[in-house]
């Protein structure tokens, strides 16, 4: 009898990630479906599997699927690398991001977000939590589906303010149940509960949102603590710290992800901990907008005392690229740096925070983020017959996270499909894409009256 989809992924090394963090040779993957059903030697899966279809080559590094737990994919990414980065981070915000994304269409989310999607997925990412900011949900999820990746997804949520789609209460409540109703019964993408944060949430709406993550078993996110200036706001306001303000309304808990908490002192610190709450990092975020991360983040801290942290990638006003390898290089630094007498190599800290440590995170440990028996097959291949894999290292963890490149990859599994090959998206016509995307980024720029040709003038003979 034959068994449908089935496949068997290999490479000269398997990096599991699983709980005893075993690195297998000679092994491969038997994928049946959208799981991981086998593994085991490759010889003896290949011979005993006549009919399945072989992924891999002895060139591979196999790896989980990556996670991005933060990663706006509509608004900036159609006007990626236009922003001047001599202006203020609050300007950029709301002087350019904000204004593009209420210009944006139906079509220019679906646009936006697959465009996002898919240079994740060639940079190994299969899953990723967009971080809140998505006007209509439904296009969205088609880009999802387009690209073959999975996700969590929410809708705009604030009710301070006069951004785009601020809205009462009860609105956005209603915004977030849509939402949760679409995705009910998708098989990778998930519902979660967004919210804008940072000083533009009442507390109603806060705890309303919280309830109705809690309510639906699902996820809760939000930005808080990216700088400085928004801890003054909170004291000024409230006489408190932001994390120490919403632990006092309730909400903190092992349903909310938060965007951010660079700023947080060490009471705060140990509330997040105490709470089981996540944290999403953006580290080349907090560089690009230059908001002190180095001088008074605490997210090294946060891992090595047993935090839940995973890593994102932000936003393109605030990183310019989804290349999760390089960001968790960037934290392996920063934790090396903040010289803390760790148990294990950086790095190895650094891959737990993209893979297994993430899916902890998000709270779907028993679904994603690494390769075991049962869970989604969500796989990634990296090249290493590249001059800068040679000589191989005998900690393939110390030289995939020092030394790669996200362009090493070269296939992507997802759900147990074949999405990426040699590559390239394989359900994607990549050109038509592109030529779409620079014609909404012209359109988009014009409609908003940015000129960003005027900040750094280019001759044309
Ligand atoms: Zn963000």
């Amino acid at each position: 009898m034959t068994e449908e989809n089935c496949s068997i992924l290999y490479g000269h090394t398997i990096i599991t990630m699983n709980e005893e963090r075993q690195v297998l040779k000679n092994a491969a993957i038997k994928i049946v479906g959208d799981r991981i059903k086998e593994i085991g030697t490759k010889e003896e899966l290949i011979l005993s599997n006549p009919e399945a279809s072989i992924i891999g080559n002895d060139n591979f590094l196999v790896i989980p699927g990556l996670i991005n737990a933060h990663q706006h994919l509509t608004g900036d990414r159609l006007i990626q690398s236009c922003i001047p980065s001599e202006i203020e981070d609050t300007e950029a915000i709301f002087d350019w991001s904000v204004p593009i994304h209420a210009l944006h269409s139906p079509d220019d989310d679906e646009i936006s977000a697959t465009l996002s999607l898919a240079e994740s997925a060639r940079c190994g990412i299969t899953f990723t939590v967009e971080a809140g900011t998505v006007a209509f949900p439904e296009m969205v999820l088609n880009g999802f589906e387009k690209v073959g990746v999975g996700g969590a997804i929410g809708s705009w949520g604030w009710d301070v303010g006069n951004g785009p789609y601020v809205d009462s209460v009860d609105g956005v409540i209603e915004r977030q149940l849509q939402v949760l109703e679409m995705t009910k019964n998708h098989s990778s993408v998930k519902g979660w509960v967004t919210l804008v944060g940072h000083n533009l949430m009442s507390d109603e709406l806060l705890q309303k949102a919280s309830n109705l993550a809690k309510e639906n078993s699902t996820n809760l996110t939000f930005h808080l603590s990216p700088h400085a200036g928004e801890v003054s706001q909170y004291l000024e306001k409230t006489g408190m710290r932001p994390v120490t303000y919403i632990s006092e309304l309730g909400v903190l808990g092992s349903h909310l992800l938060i965007g951010h908490a660079v700023h947080i002192d060490d009471s705060e610190l140990e509330v997040l901990i105490n709470s089981k709450t996540a944290i999403a990092s953006s580290p080349w975020a907090y560089l690009k907008l230059g908001q002190g991360i180095t001088k008074f983040g605490k997210h090294p801290e946060f891992v090595s005392k047993g935090g839940r942290l995973a890593l994102g990638c932000d936003t393109e006003n605030a990183g310019d690229t989804k290349d999760l390898l390089l960001t968790a290089r960037l934290f392996s630094g920063l934790m090396q740096e903040a010289k803390l007498g760790l148990d294990k190599p950086t790095a190895h800290y650094a891959l737990e925070l993209i893979t297994i440590g993430a899916a902890e995170a998000l709270g779907l440990k028993e679904e994603i983020g690494s390769i075991e028996t049962g869970k989604r097959a969500d796989i990634v291949l990296i090249d290493t017959s590249g001059p800068s894999w040679q000589p191989m290292a005998p900690d393939p963890v110390m030289q995939l996270i020092w030394g790669a490149s996200s362009s090493d990859v070269n296939s992507v599994v997802a759900g147990g499909k074949l999405i990426v090959e040699d590559k390239k998206c394989k359900n994607l016509d990549e050109l038509s894409l592109a030529n779409e995307a620079k014609s909404k980024q012209e359109k988009l720029l014009k409609s908003a009256g940015l000129d960003p040709s005027s900040y750094w003038p280019v001759t044309t003979y």
